[in-house]
This record gives C-alpha cells, sequence and structure tokens, in this order.
C-alpha cells in the first residue's frame, strides 16, 4: 500500500510460527495530533541538545480471565527494559557486533510511569478492567470502554499502552504520528510484555514493546517493508528483507551493502527478544526530531504527569468496573461507538439476526447517504466519508425510521 494525503498507516506486528511478522493498515486523517496541538494554548519550545525527554506512560490492562490480569512486577518490568533499551542500557548492548558497536545509540528518551491522571489525581499509572471480550483483533476495539475496552487518556501528555489478549497470533501493534488521536499508542499482547510472568519463549525479554514504541515514535522496519527498501535511516544498512529467530554473524543478504550483513540486532528488525540489542544514532535522531519545535510530539515536553508532586486529590480507583456499552433503543442490536469518527460496529443481540439485513443511513432530513447489506451479525460500517452531525440509522424490518440516532463527529 502507498501513502496518500489521506490515510496514514499503522503497523502490526504478527507472531505466526514462533516468527513476527508485519503488515500495514491504514486509518482516515480525521483529528490528528497535529490539529489537536493547534488548538493548544500551551507554550511551546524546542528540545535542548541531549536533553532527557520523559514519556509518562499509562498502561491499561485489560483481562477476560486472571491470567490476563498481569500483576504489576510484568509491567513495572517492561517500563524497565523500554528505558534500559531506550537509553543503552540494556545488558546485551555488548552483543552488538563490533562493527556496529559505533552506530548504536543512547536515545536520552526515557519513560516513567504516569504519577497523575488527566485531571490531576495521583494515580499508579496501571488501570485494570475487566472485559467481556475473550479475545480482541487490530481493530482497536480495546481502545474504547464502549467496545471492552477503556478509552485512550489524553495522548499529547501520555503514551497509551494496551495490554490484553490479541490471540495466539498477533504480539502487539502501533499507530504512528499523525495518525487519530483517540486510538494513539500501542497495544501489547498479554504474554509478550515485560520479563515476569508465563511468557512466550521467544518474545519474553520486553522487545515486542520496545520495537512498537519506536513505531509509535515514527521508525520503520529495517528494510522499509519492501525488497531492499529503504527506512530513511542514514546508518542502518539495507537488508533485503525481515529476519526471524536468532541469525548467525554476519547474515547476509541480497542488497547488504559490505561483508558486515544485516543489522538484525536492531530493534526494528524481526528478531527474537533476546538477539535484539541496539538502535542507531541516526534512529535515535529520527526519533527526537518528533519532540522539536512543531514536531507531532512535542507536546510532551509540557508534561508533568510523571511528576507526583503536581498531582492532588484523591487518587483514582486502578480497578474500574466497565460502563455499560451504549444501547440505542432496541435491545436486540448494539451500536458503538457513538458519537462515532469512523466505523460503526453494529452487533446483534438475544438471537437477532443481522446476517442479511439491509442498513440505511439518513440525514436528519431524511436523505439517504448509506445503504448497505450487512455479511454478519458482527459488522462495521465505514462512516469517515460523512460530514459531521445527527443522522438516523435504519435497520430493515425498523418500523420507525428514525430509531437508532447516530452523531457523526
Ligand atoms: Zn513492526
Amino acid at each position: 500500500m502507498r501513502l496518500t494525503l489521506l490515510f496514514f498507516f499503522i503497523l502490526m506486528c504478527v507472531h505466526t510460527n514462533a516468527q513476527r511478522v508485519c503488515s500495514g493498515i491504514k486509518y482516515a486523517n480525521t483529528n490528528t495530533l497535529k490539529e489537536i496541538r493547534n488548538q493548544s494554548n500551551a507554550v511551546s519550545r524546542d528540545t535542548l541538545r541531549d536533553e532527557v525527554i520523559s514519556i509518562p506512560v499509562v498502561f491499561h490492562v485489560l483481562y477476560n480471565n486472571a491470567i490476563q490480569n498481569i500483576s504489576d512486577a510484568q509491567i513495572l518490568s517492561q517500563l524497565q527494559i523500554l528505558n534500559d533499551d531506550f537509553r543503552r542500557a540494556n545488558a546485551d548492548a555488548v552483543n552488538t557486533p563490533a562493527v556496529f558497536q559505533r552506530f548504536a545509540a543512547d536515545t536520552k528518551i526515557k519513560f516513567c510511569i504516569a504519577k497523575s491522571d488527566e485531571l490531576g489525581r495521583p494515580t499508579n499509572g496501571i488501570i485494570r478492567k475487566s472485559t467481556h471480550r475473550t479475545v480482541f483483533s487490530i481493530d482497536d476495539a480495546m481502545k474504547f470502554n464502549a467496545s471492552g475496552g477503556d478509552n485512550a487518556w489524553d495522548c499529547t501528555r501520555y503514551l497509551n499502552i494496551w495490554v490484553c489478549n490479541l490471540g495466539a497470533s498477533n504480539l502487539g501493534y502501533a499507530t504512528q504520528p499523525g495518525d487519530p488521536i483517540d486510538v494513539d499508542g500501542v497495544v501489547i499482547q498479554y504474554n509478550a510484555l515485560g520479563k515476569i510472568g508465563n511468557l512466550q519463549p521467544n518474545f519474553n525479554k520486553g522487545r515486542t514493546a520496545t520495537h512498537e514504541v519506536a513505531h509509535w515514535l515514527g521508525l520503520k522496519h529495517l528494510w522499509g517493508d519492501n525488497d531492499c527498501g529503504d527506512d530513511h535511516i542514514f546508518d542502518t544498512p539495507q537488508q533485503s528483507t525481515y529476519n526471524n529467530g536468532c541469525p548467525n554473524f554476519p547474515h547476509m543478504s541480497t542488497c547488504s551493502p559490505n561483508g558486515n550483513g544485516d543489522m538484525f540486532m536492531n530493534f526494528m528488525d524481526y528478531s527474537n527478544d533476546a538477539c535484539m540489542n541496539l538502535f542507531t544514532n541516526g534512529q535515535r535522531n529520527a526519533m527526537r526530531s518528533l519532540f522539536a519545535l512543531n514536531g507531532p510530539r512535542n507536546s510532551f515536553l509540557n508534561s508533568t504527569a510523571c511528576d507526583s508532586i503536581t498531582s492532588s486529590g484523591a487518587s483514582i480507583p486502578t480497578e474500574i468496573t466497565p460502563s455499560e456499552p451504549t444501547f440505542i433503543s432496541k435491545s436486540s442490536v448494539r451500536i458503538f461507538p457513538n458519537p462515532v469518527q469512523q466505523d460503526l460496529n453494529i452487533i446483534a443481540l438475544n438471537g437477532y439476526e443481522l446476517k442479511g439485513k439491509r442498513i440505511m443511513i439518513f440525514t436528519v432530513t431524511g436523505i439517504k447517504v448509506i445503504s448497505t447489506t450487512l455479511f454478519s451479525d458482527q459488522s462495521k460500517i465505514n462512516l469517515s466519508n460523512l460530514s459531521s452531525g445527527v443522522y438516523f440509522l435504519k435497520i430493515e424490518g425498523d418500523t420507525d425510521q428514525k430509531s437508532h440516532k447516530i452523531i457523526k463527529l
């Protein structure tokens, strides 16, 4: 797929047959960080040379059983790994081959657990929520209260990390700078997070999150997702494609620039956790550029969420009772989220059948703007082409044309 003016990629990492695989999906360009930043009155400043940039992190743990409700220790071990890897303080930095050592970088980006929430109340930065969902997919449902997830905290001040069950084959995925604000952040499979607990054997050192957070900071895969493609980083050697497992150095590919071969131990390859150990200077510069004046993550320079002195009032509960999904009129159908930005989910309840039924959406003046047939009892309708405003959704068989009111943002 190609980038267009209207669409941006997110990258998804999938673990299949004990290896990582990534593919791209795309978001409509609505309500991006840039637009939000332009509405902000915060005084912007540039990064200082060698300034250590702090990223407050909030973990949203969504669990359907006790195993998925991972421990604080497991979560905090992930935070430590992020700090070690991004600060080049990882114990296995010594495993970087000698010829690549000079490229290895301390990115001077650090991560802290959020100490205050969006309203300034004290928090331990870990939100736990039981969910009716036994498994999530890469459709962002974990990012919304209405679909069994937990809403994002303000992504101009927090890195949101959702921890949930992505199924047997998914390790995690990340948005990139410029993606919609309500889904901004990374999602990590609960048994590929941190280095404590019951973890997948090859993904037990927290490098899935290191890799995904680097995507969140704009980095691409070393091979540019093309055969001998370009990651736009000057000091990562070209390689034909991804590496799995744990290659031996040197590992040559068809476009290796010299005898050193692939930098398969870079965090932006797909090697096993135990075989990844560096970011390069070029990758450091690319990530730090996001925080510069007018950069898409510049607002983090003003975030005080890591500073407990700024928090006040009663602590927020760490265990949140899920709110009921929004039911709109009929108990036979659940329609969410509402208000909606892009995809409207329509799910049949209580034995009702939606499969084969026709869905129509009307403006308040009765003009039909969408008409489609559902092929499943759990469907999505993309509303990204509709203007903001109030609409009415009619399901074939409804006697009242205005029974389902939808607000499009
Ligand atoms: Zn990736």
